[in-house]
């Protein structure tokens, strides 16, 4: 389950010089499927937002993060499927390996699929294919409905990352004022001295 689908991921890194996991968590069935929102401190700082779909999470880079403005259109860009227990990954990516820099888990939770089409219920594979899903999110610092659009496809492929109007929207700004780890409480400097979670 997944397992296809974390080769790209593999090919990325090598394990003997990143402490980053090389993923073989198994989930079960009826376990709410997660999210977690990594801050990472790489070349140019983003937030990876990654969401639990068929055993695997499905990522995008998020360079301004997610807002609760639901006026604002953040831009999200694909990127490759990281393993289950990627979720938990704090430290620090060493200079010269892919994605080099600190990893802090700035929001994690779970999430509710809330994705319709033509009035039906829809997987979020199905969602994801057609370029619309739409979640709730139960995080720590975010929570209420998102959705997530591909406006761009082929080798630019890019989506937006859009609060819902619904009555957790206006929730301030938790990206600049909580940017602690919601995992650990550290900062980003304290994970950057000391690395993997302790
Ligand atoms: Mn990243």
């Amino acid at each position: 389950m997944g397992e296809d689908d974390l080769r790209e991921y593999r090919a990325k890194r090598d394990f003997r010089k990143t402490s980053e996991p090389r993923g073989g968590e198994s989930r079960r069935d009826g376990d709410a499927p997660r999210f977690v929102i990594q801050h990472h401190e790489a070349s140019t700082d983003h937030y990876d937002l990654r969401l639990e779909v068929g055993g695997v999470l499905k990522s995008w880079a998020v360079p301004k993060g997610p807002s609760t403005d639901p006026s604002d259109k953040r831009l999200a860009m694909p990127t490759e499927d990281h393993p289950m227990d990627y979720r938990d990954f704090e430290g620090t990516i060493s200079a010269g390996e892919y994605g080099a820099g600190t990893v802090l888990v700035w929001d994690t939770g779970t999430y509710e699929n809330r994705t319709r089409h033509k009035g039906a219920e829809q997987s979020m594979s199905d969602g994801l294919e057609r370029g619309h899903v739409s979640v709730w999110l139960h995080g720590e610092k975010l929570t209420g409905g998102y959705a997530l659009t591909r406006f761009r496809t082929g080798k630019d492929e890019a989506w937006l990352l859009v609060k819902e109007r619904d009555d957790r929207a206006g929730g301030g700004d938790p990206v600049r004022d909580e940017p602690d780890s919601a995992l650990t409480g550290r900062d980003m400097e304290q994970v950057a001295e000391e690395g993997d979670r302790l």
